[in-house]
């Protein structure tokens, strides 16, 4: 399956709750007023897309509208199109040169870490990078042994210590290998279910000065992953980590089992960060980069 079909297809659901909507809206008025603003508004919050991102959206519309003097419903929809793409360009390269660099992946449990770590390792190991894993979600010995089945399965290295060791200790011995073995990139697993919020946040602050003593120039990505299906919830999930973590990047997960997808104009909207990837299932080439015009013409192909 090419890339566009691939996306096309993980986005299904959303598409269909989206793009029908406004449709339907689109159709119901004759002419554009201020009604029918009002309920592509009230649409966008249904559709995950947030208030703010749904309200600037329609700001944006009504200008362009009058800027543009367009009188037909119908090319309300381009607009919008257009819209939605400049709201969620942005820069999605991983900042990974020159080697070794490191990309540490946060997010609560469950939102597809390890999974998407796995898909990434064999992305780039296929773009030609030596990639070691490290397997610093210490808290399940499940977690461990998962990892390891992913470093296997896209043929790269792993370091792992045994369950309950110390995180910072098994990203110091990664980043070491890396050293020995001339690695390119370290991509360090992390646990997103800790006792709570200060332990959690103690952890990752250990594993960054560590990140920092031993590989000071290096590049670094930390990416949050969030779960799609969660919807507006991820937002929230997010601004907790924005509030101790310098998040680099989001990977949204999980879109192929959503209709909540438009979620990502939120999160681009009141994060301000770039999405770098999309999950769009459960195997090892279901990880993409993100692109914002794919992203909405998937949603809107007729
Ligand atoms: P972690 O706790 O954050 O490390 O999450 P895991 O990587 O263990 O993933 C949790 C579950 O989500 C697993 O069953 C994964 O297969 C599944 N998962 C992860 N990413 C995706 C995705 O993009 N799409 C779907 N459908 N499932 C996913
Ligand atoms: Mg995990």
């Amino acid at each position: 399956m090419g890339f566009f079909n691939k996306i096309k297809e993980g986005l299904k659901k959303t598409k269909s709750n989206f793009i029908n909507k406004i449709n339907s809206a689109i159709k119901i008025f004759s002419k554009i007023d201020e009604e029918l603003f009002e309920e592509l508004e009230e649409l966008l919050i249904t559709s995950d897309v947030g208030a703010l991102a749904s309200q600037r959206i329609c700001d944006d519309l009504r200008k362009i509208v009058k800027k543009e003097s367009i009188k037909d419903p119908n090319s309300v929809k381009q607009a919008l199109k257009d819209i939605l793409i400049e709201i969620l360009e942005g820069d999605c390269n991983l900042n990974i040169e020159p080697p070794p660099s490191v990309i540490l992946v946060i997010g609560v449990n469950g939102v597809g870490k390890t999974t998407t770590i796995g898909k990434l390792a064999a992305k780039l190991k296929n773009d030609g990078k030596n990639v070691i894993l490290g397997a610093a979600d210490t808290f399940r010995a499940a977690a461990i042994d998962q990892l390891e089945i992913w470093a296997e399965r896209s043929g790269v290295d792993i370091v792992k210590h045994q369950q309950g060791s110390d995180p910072a200790a098994v990203v110091f011995d990664t980043i070491c290998a890396a050293k020995s073995r001339d690695k390119d990139i370290v991509i360090c697993d992390t646990a997103g279910r800790l006792h709570n919020k200060t332990n959690l946040m103690n952890e990752l602050g250990k594993i960054e000065r560590v990140i920092k003593r031993e590989l000071p120039n290096a590049s670094k990505e930390v990416l949050l992953v969030l779960d799609a299906t969660t919807g507006q919830n991820a937002i929230n999930q997010a601004k907790g980590f924005l509030s101790f973590a310098e998040v680099t990047g989001i990977i949204l997960t999980k879109l192929d089992g959503t209709a909540k997808g438009a979620v990502v104009l939120a999160i681009k909207e009141e994060l301000g960060i770039p999405v770098k990837f999309i999950g769009l299932g459960e195997q090892i080439d279901d990880l993409q980069p993100f692109s914002a015009k794919q992203f909405v013409d998937a949603i809107f192909e007729e």
